[in-house]
């Protein structure tokens, strides 16, 4: 396993339970991966040989409303970020991914919390930067009691360059 500095790793958590317009929840996140690792290597000033992507996991729903679909999680990271960490990038990748979640049809209006979503983007954590922002916490609050997060995450970090996609 090839070893990287955790300070200048970034983690982000993808995960759906509804169709998109690229298929079923599984289709999104394989049609989302290697645009989302285009997008970090650029935000990041980063490598493409530096991006790691879990599996593809099938997850069964916790919280939110009963008799949800069960949920297409994976995680990608990132392992050195050139660019120095800082609220103002941390908050315009945040961005970025909010964007691709309104490509992928996210309706955040209509939407009940913890509700089905065709696309779901968290910022895990980027290295050891610490925000409290109303629109952004890091690093994630609930990430460390959730194995839909945790599972996907420890096979990218065991994981090597190329990703499975
Ligand atoms: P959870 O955060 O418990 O996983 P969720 O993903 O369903 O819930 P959303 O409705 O997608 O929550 O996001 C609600 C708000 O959370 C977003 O508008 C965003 O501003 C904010 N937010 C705070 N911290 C983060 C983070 N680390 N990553 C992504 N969004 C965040
Ligand atoms: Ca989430
Ligand atoms: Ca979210």
């Amino acid at each position: 396993m090839a070893s990287f500095p955790l300070e200048s790793a970034l983690a982000i958590g993808l995960g759906a339970n509804l169709c998109s317009s690229y298929g079923s929840p599984e289709s999104t996140l394989r049609w989302i991966a290697p645009r989302l690792s285009e997008l970090l290597v650029d935000w990041g000033d980063a490598h493409a040989r530096d991006v790691r992507c879990s599996s593809f996991l099938t997850t069964q729903p916790i919280g939110g409303p009963p008799g949800q679909d069960a949920y297409c999680n994976a995680v990608l990271l990132l392992t050195r970020v050139q660019r120095p960490p800082s609220e103002l990038a941390a908050l315009e990748l945040l961005e970025h991914l909010q964007r691709l979640e309104l490509s992928c049809g996210r309706d955040r209006q209509r939407e009940q919390r913890w509700g089905p979503r065709p696309l779901d983007l968290d910022l895990l954590f980027w290295g050891e930067l610490r925000l409290e922002h109303s629109r952004l916490v890091l690093p994630h609050p609930r990430m460390h009691l959730r194995s839909f997060v945790l599972k996907p995450l420890l096979l990218a970090m065991e994981g090597t360059h190329p990703p499975c996609w």
